[in-house]
């Protein structure tokens, strides 16, 4: 993983135990040390592909002038979640808080808490179809894209599958249909957004529901979370009936459970499941 460092942080903060340091406050100092991928910055040249170090240091300054807390253990922690908060490509930072006026009783130096802190990764998995253009191609290029994500981790795919369409037009080709399952550090709506910006790059567009696609990603689990809102369902409602995503899902993970069913028996009860063929 890249690095991106910024040292010495300073303002003013009140933080300590005594009341004359919550009264006449002393000098903070920060250092940062943010994980995170630059390859695609490094190719675009664009400062929007990467984490803009002034935005951050303005962040750090927000959270010493923020409080006070006692203890500069809470104001590390604090800045530590702030940026993983505002910064989901970064995956792992470094804080380390410095308080070099700290009351200390001998001659000393300085004083520091160094902390660090890493975006959390959730589970979650996604089923591919398609069934317009080269579905063998656009599926293959779909899983690159999701794979590249900065803030997306692929762990397995299956096997892809030739389906029968199953509700919508009568006269649609066979599907292609693929699951994979990912590490993410985004929330369930931004993983959503993520698929939804790459049925677009390939052209998806949705005039009959149900109706031939380029591309249809859908989130069908995000870990146990359960969501039932205007943009998402969570897990997906119409899964648990459909062998297309349940019979390649089981072939790449034969553990797998949805509504505490085995996957692998849902798509045995699954009517479309006769009609699948495993390429
Ligand atoms: P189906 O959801 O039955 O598979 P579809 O995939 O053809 O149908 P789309 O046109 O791709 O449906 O999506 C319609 C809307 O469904 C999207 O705008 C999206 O906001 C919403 N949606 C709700 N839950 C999910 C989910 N779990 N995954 C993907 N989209 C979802
Ligand atoms: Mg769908
Ligand atoms: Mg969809």
């Amino acid at each position: 993983m890249d690095r991106i460092s910024i040292h010495g942080i300073t303002a003013t903060g009140f933080h300590g135990v005594f009341d004359h340091e919550k009264r006449d406050g002393q000098p903070f100092t920060v250092d940062v040390v943010l994980h995170t991928d630059i390859t695609r910055a490094a190719y675009s040249d664009n400062v929007a592909d990467t984490v803009d170090y002034g935005a951050v240091s303005e962040l750090v300054v927000a959270q010493i002038q923020d409080g006070p807390w006692d203890l500069i253990e809470k104001l590390a922690s604090r800045i530590a979640e702030a940026i993983l908060a505002s910064y989901p490509s970064v995956a792992t930072v470094d804080v380390t808080v410095h308080k070099p006026q700290a009351p200390i009783p001998v001659p000393f130096d300085d004083v520091t808490i160094g902390i660090t802190r890493s975006q959390r990764q959730h589970r979650a998995v996604i089923a591919l179809g398609s069934n317009l253009g080269d579905s063998g191609q656009i599926l293959a290029t779909a899983v690159s894209e999701i794979a590249e994500a900065p803030e997306v981790e692929l762990l397995r795919t299956s096997p892809v599958a030739r389906t029968k369409p199953v509700g919508g037009p009568a006269d649609q080709p066979d599907f292609l249909n693929q699951v994979l399952e990912v590490h993410t550090t985004l929330d369930p709506h931004a993983l959503l957004d993520l698929c939804q910006r790459i049925e677009n790059n390939h052209h998806r567009t949705r005039e009959v529901r149900w109706g031939a696609r380029t591309l249809d990603l859908d989130l069908i689990t995000f870990g146990n979370r359960v969501i039932e809102d205007e943009r998402l369902s969570l897990p997906h409602p119409r899964a648990r009936t459909r062998g297309f995503v349940l019979a390649p899902w089981s072939w790449m993970d034969p553990d797998a459970v949805l509504d505490g069913q085995l996957v692998s028996r849902l798509a045995e009860e699954a009517a479309d499941t006769p009609d699948i063929t495993r390429l």
